[in-house]
């Protein structure tokens, strides 16, 4: 047999390297605007067109490139960051592979334009594919501009890939900003379809992390410093009132560049821990400085995770400054989170119509991923046989005559426990209800149902009018996430409009949905459209019912008359899946007269 072996052309490799490091164009706006921070740019202009897809820009003022550089700067391999291999252990910039520039030049057609300070005229390179196609001097300024058209024109599997314009945008605008925070010292600005998106002035991280999220960040940003021996820790926290559902502003650096970690982001919650509820995120804007040679940057393509020696303690040194930070500023003791509780809610509607017909919902979607274990699902059969005998003779009767259920149904007295459960008894032995599931669980089919009416026509999406309009103030990516919803919060009764930068006014809210839970309702409903992906039109519908009944239903340690509790228990076996709640948890537990027998040991 004939050697099959063979190298692979400059042109692949490189390609193969772009699908490792160039995902979508926020990923090449991310290796762009580093190189121009490497460059020492005190000024870095990114200018997009239809949200990279077509044109994506970065223009520095750093030191530029000389001729021969500037030709060089396009091969694999080819930096000007490392030497030799004991400057792996000692990184101090943010690329130092040698392949961004080289794999964006294999999927995309690139301009560049640079000159350094001593030379009078600037070199001017065309490439396409990996190939030069044309080279000459320019005048220009002091720096370097890169311009990407037409980004993954020769890998079409990308670029069908690419989600909408809104997204990517979204997923640049986090770049971003990412690369802004990092860098406060550096002014930044971003143009979209020829508008200004940003703009943002070298000063301090405060003022940043301000300009780019909002006036209201000045009083909730508590500062955070420390400086050991292994690691030096600066930055600000959020004050704990201001934690969300959601995941909000999080943003952890080593040595300035921007990582994920979770167990970072443990220690964090860690230190909030007595003061937020565990469903509730804190906001932080960490800064790490450690030894460049305790850390590997080298691990992923994107260098976007770190591995570090040291990792317990910087666990450990991160959650007691955080915890000092908190202790000095007086932050703890002025917390009262009964009053999340005691948010007055209306009572359980006695006068609503005729209980809705049963509507299929998929009992599978599932948008927290919080799987249905077997056992729940078999609660589920037990549960549907249970009431086969005992109540839905009873509702299905009502419906038939079309009366109100409450007519028909049998009613078992009730008793409500600990604010958070009903128990009941009926022929074949008790049955305990989880209030809040049971509640949701009713909410979401309706909702879900009056959805359908909507979209058959038959019925226009209903708001109810705010007495006071209220301000959404977001972060620039959930603005952009809002908008992508739209459509779809309109059609379930949310009245909003934009209003200013990165704020919406709401006017209106879905019929019962307190005041003063639109914006918590809101804010769950981008989190999970940000956590679980774009998805289709029903799985945003969906999800849109999952936090709008969540937000909406009853809060535990309310008390709730007999007639409620009767409602409510009537209201959950007309629905389809009464056994789970939207997010797949059980809403209700039984015990035969078997069992309780059995238990008393006779
Ligand atoms: P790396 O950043 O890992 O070195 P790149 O492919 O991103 O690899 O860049 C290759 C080289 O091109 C850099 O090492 C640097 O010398 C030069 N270069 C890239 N962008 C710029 C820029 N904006 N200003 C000056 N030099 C640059
Ligand atoms: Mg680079």
């Amino acid at each position: 047999m004939s050697d099959i072996i063979r190298l692979l052309p400059d042109s692949i490799a490189n390609q193969i390297a772009a699908g490792e490091v160039i995902q979508r164009p926020a990923s090449a706006v991310k290796e762009l605007m580093e190189n121009s921070i490497d460059a020492e740019a005190t000024k870095i202009q990114l200018i997009v067109k239809d949200a990279g897809r077509s044109l994506l820009q970065v223009v520095d003022n750093g030191k530029g490139m000389t001729e021969t550089d500037a030709r060089m700067c396009f091969e694999r391999h080819a930096t000007s960051k490392l030497r030799d291999a004991s400057d792996l252990f000692n990184i101090r910039t943010k690329g130092f592979r040698g392949e961004a520039l080289a794999s964006i030049a294999s999927i995309a057609h690139v301009e560049l334009r640079t000159k350094v300070q001593e030379a009078e005229i600037g070199t001017f390179i065309f490439i396409e594919g990996n190939i030069v196609q044309k080279q000459e001097p320019c005048q220009c300024n002091t720096g370097t501009a890169i311009l990407v058209r037409n980004l993954f024109y020769n890998v079409p599997a990308r670029r069908n890939f690419l989600k909408s314009d809104l997204v990517e945008f979204r997923h640049i605008l986090e770049e971003y900003h990412r690369v802004a925070i990092a860098h406060p010292e550096i002014g930044f600005t971003l143009h979209h379809n020829g508008h200004e998106v940003s703009r943002l002035d070298a000063g301090s991280l405060r003022l940043r992390i301000i300009s780019i999220f909002g006036q209201g960040h000045n009083e909730r940003l508590v500062p955070v410093e420390e400086d050991t021996s292994i690691v030096k820790v600066t930055g600000f926290i959020g004050k704990p009132e201001y934690s969300k559902k959601t995941r909000g502003e999080q943003y952890f650096f080593i040595n300035k560049r921007f990582i994920r970690s979770p167990y970072l982001h443990h220690a964090l919650q860690a230190a909030f821990e007595d003061l937020i509820t565990r469903d509730h995120f804190v906001s932080y804007f960490i800064f790490l400085e450690v030894d460049p040679a305790k850390i590997d940057v080298n691990i992923h393509p994107t260098k976007t995770e770190v591995k570090f020696e040291d990792e317990h303690h910087i666990y450990s040194i991160i959650r007691s400054a955080v915890k000092r930070s908190l202790g000095k500023f007086n932050v703890s003791p002025t917390l009262d989170f009964e009053q999340e509780n005691s948010i007055k809610i209306d009572p359980y509607p006695q006068d609503r119509p005729v209980v809705p017909p049963v509507i299929k919902v998929n009992p599978d979607f599932n948008p927290f991923s919080t799987k249905v274990t077997g056992q729940q699902l078999a609660g589920k059969k037990e549960i549907e046989t249970w009431f086969d005998k005992e109540v839905l003779t009873g509702i299905e009767k009502s419906q038939t005559v079309a009366l109100p259920a409450e007519k028909e149904v049998p009613a078992y007295e009730c008793i409500q426990i600990h604010g958070s459960f009903i128990l009941s008894a009926a022929p074949s032995g008790l049955l305990l209800i989880h209030m809040k599931r049971a509640h949701e669980r009713i909410l979401y089919e309706r909702i879900l149902y009056e959805r359908i009416l909507k979209e058959m026509g038959m019925e226009r999406a209903r708001s109810q009018q705010l007495l006071f309009p209220q301000h959404l103030e977001l972060s620039p990516e959930d603005h952009v996430s809002v908008k992508e919803l739209l459509p779809s919060l309109r059609k379930s009764g949310f009245d909003l409009d934009e209003f200013g930068k990165n704020t919406f006014i709401i006017q209106g809210t879905p019929p019962g949905l307190s005041d003063g839970e639109a914006i918590l309702a809101l804010q769950s409903i981008i989190d999970t459209y940000k956590f679980t992906g774009t998805g289709s039109a029903t799985g945003i519908n969906e999800n849109i019912a999952v936090s709008l009944a969540s937000n909406m239903a009853i809060k535990e340690g309310k008390l709730l008359q007999q007639p409620e509790m009767q409602q409510l228990m009537r209201d959950l076996f007309l629905c389809e899946y009464p056994a789970l709640s939207p997010t797949g948890k059980p809403t209700l537990v039984t015990m035969s007269v078997e069992e309780l027998l059995k238990r008393f040991g006779s």
